[in-house]
């Protein structure tokens, strides 16, 4: 959560207002046994700051949460956090140009209001544990239940029957930890099947650690190399409908679960749908570890939580001591009141424009100087969030400095810009191996509207958002801003002309005269065509 202060004559500065009391996000709040990246740790990192100590290909939640403490304590971003504070209301002030930011302290749950120029809305989509509607009563439950992000360290497994509700990317890494001990009886209550692929898990030498360290460009050449992979991968996987590559896909993964999986299961556990479609899971032993005696599945769809365990549909009643819920997070902000120029709350926008959305999921009409990171339509069914997630940092910032500069006051994306750019994901969307299924990706809506993905490789939208297009985004109080760039465009224009006199001028001077250049090029353009 990131806020720019505005006082007045006073330097801008950037406050991070965070909710919990540690840095780290999602890495902070999930610590269930087995929690790990599924992309290569080297691209889920920043691009400006490299880690040669990787310990492993993908990397485990206590080192990514390492990593991003030290980023934080290596950049003293301490004396620019508050912890413990949430942010509840924003509210933009048109007159002032400033939003009116209403702070809970949470241990005391006294409020505050601080103005800013610039509100940054980082929360994530991934913070709020979700827990779904149709399995009701938890409160019944005589045992001991939990969210797979809230993990209950202080409950000891042993000898207890577990029921895990959900086999998606937390239920099927903390699943095969969990029933390692043969006294953790385990039944994992499952809908659908999921499309895993194998996890070549491998730790890297300490020789390879010190080459990434000291030898230049190796490291950024091999997290070029996981990038370019992945984005191959969005090519042969996800970028067409029953493509060959698909099909192809879909036979090694499906032989990929026939061979590790129990046979009992196997016809359940092959997906019927294009593989992409919900998140592949790479897989940390989730299928073999269906194989162990403590382990089984129940596919029965479950009627709600009762005092001794789970009732299912059937009326069968399945006695537990514990009950987790692996059944991910809910990606809309339930409690925070973002209210825009017009009045209205993001929440009421998007209904509005119906359902989340915003430019390269990061700014929105009507709402000036708002930012959003990981907004709708920015993930990358194949890829590492993070680096969409610099991509809109870069874009956003180019915005963002006039106003620190104070040669504009607020930049607010433009409504038409906004309506071709969804029109344009939307259609793209459609024909795309994200439509085939229901998954979290979609609203649960008559037309199913996908507002989490970004349907192209990462690249493109690197190159959509590589350079603000000023005229994308209407300017308030920018003339000094406007001046400037226009003088900034006309020295550039003078300094290419001039370059390209000079060159004329030195080939010239070597016997290449101008007229004799262009007749040369004209002759060359006739005879390609
Ligand atoms: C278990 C798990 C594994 C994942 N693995 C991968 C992976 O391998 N690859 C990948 O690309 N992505 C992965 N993701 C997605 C992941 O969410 C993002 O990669 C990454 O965490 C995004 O970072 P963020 O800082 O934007 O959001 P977050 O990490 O969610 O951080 C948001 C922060 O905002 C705070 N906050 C929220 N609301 C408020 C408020 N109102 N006021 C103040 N503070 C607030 C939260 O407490 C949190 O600290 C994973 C997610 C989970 C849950």
């Amino acid at each position: 959560m990131v806020v720019k202060r505005a006082d007045a004559d006073q330097p801008h500065i950037i406050i991070i207002y965070e909710k919990c009391d540690g840095v780290g996000g999602v890495w902070r709040d999930n610590t269930y046994p087995g929690c790990g990246s599924d992309v290569g740790a080297h691209w889920y990192s920043l691009s400006s700051e490299l880690n040669p100590d990787w310990t492993s290909y993908y990397a485990t939640q206590p080192e990514i949460r390492a990593y991003w403490q030290s980023i934080w304590e290596r950049h003293d971003l301490a004396s620019r956090t508050a912890f413990d504070t949430e942010v509840v209301a924003a509210e933009w002030d048109d007159t002032a140009q400033v939003y009116h930011v209403t702070l809970e302290d949470v241990k005391s749950s006294t409020r505050r209001t601080e103005d800013a120029n610039v509100f940054w809305w980082a929360a994530g989509g991934f913070h709020a544990p979700f827990y779904p509607e149709d399995v009701p009563g938890v409160k019944e439950f005589r045992g001991e239940v939990w969210h797979s992000a809230r993990w209950r360290h202080d409950v000891d497994l042993r000898g207890k029957r577990v029921g895990v509700i959900g086999n998606g990317c937390s239920g099927a890494q903390f699943v095969p930890k969990i029933s390692e001990d043969p006294s953790v009886r385990v039944t994992n209550f499952v809908r659908s099947p999921q499309w895993l692929v194998p996890r070549n898990q491998f730790k890297y030498w300490s020789t390879t650690k010190w080459i990434f360290r000291h030898v230049p460009f190796v490291m950024r050449a091999y997290r070029a190399m996981i990038f370019a992979i992945s984005e191959f991968y969005y090519f042969v996987g996800f970028s067409g409908e029953n493509t060959v590559a698909q099909r192809k896909g879909m036979d090694e993964m499906s032989n990929y679960i026939r061979s590790t999986a129990p046979p009992e299961y196997v016809d359940q556990l092959i997906p019927k749908y294009p593989p992409g479609c919900k998140r592949v899971i790479i897989d940390p032993q989730y299928l073999e570890s269906l194989g162990r005696p403590n382990v089984s599945l129940n596919w029965t769809a479950i009627n709600g939580v009762v005092e001794e365990g789970l009732e299912l549909k059937t009326g069968e009643v399945v006695p537990l001591d514990v009950i987790i819920f692996a059944t991910g997070f809910s990606l809309l902000p339930a409690r925070m009141k973002i209210i825009g120029r017009e009045g209205k709350s993001l929440l009421e926008f998007f209904d509005s424009v119906g359902g989340p959305s915003a430019y390269l999921g990061l700014s929105v009409p009507t709402f000036p100087n708002f930012y959003m990171c990981l907004g709708p339509n920015t993930a990358g069914g194949h890829a590492s969030v993070i680096f969409n997630e610099e991509v809109q940092i870069d874009h956003a910032l180019q915005l963002i400095k006039p106003v620190v500069r104070r040669t504009a006051r607020s930049f607010e994306v433009r409504t038409d810009v906004f309506t071709r750019y969804n029109e344009w994901i939307q259609r793209r969307l459609s024909r795309s191996v994200w439509s085939h299924c229901q998954s979290y990706y979609r609203m649960r809506s008559a037309d199913g509207r996908n507002v989490a993905i970004f349907p192209g490789p990462v690249t493109l939208f690197w190159w959509l958002a590589r350079k603000v297009k000023f005229e994308d985004y209407k300017a308030v109080g920018a003339e000094r801003f406007e001046k400037r760039r226009r003088g900034k465009r006309v020295r550039t224009v003078t300094g290419t002309l001039l370059a390209l006199l000079l060159v004329a001028a030195g080939l010239s001077r070597l016997g290449w005269e101008l007229p004799s250049l262009v007749r040369y090029a004209l002759r060359l353009g006739l005879k390609s065509t």
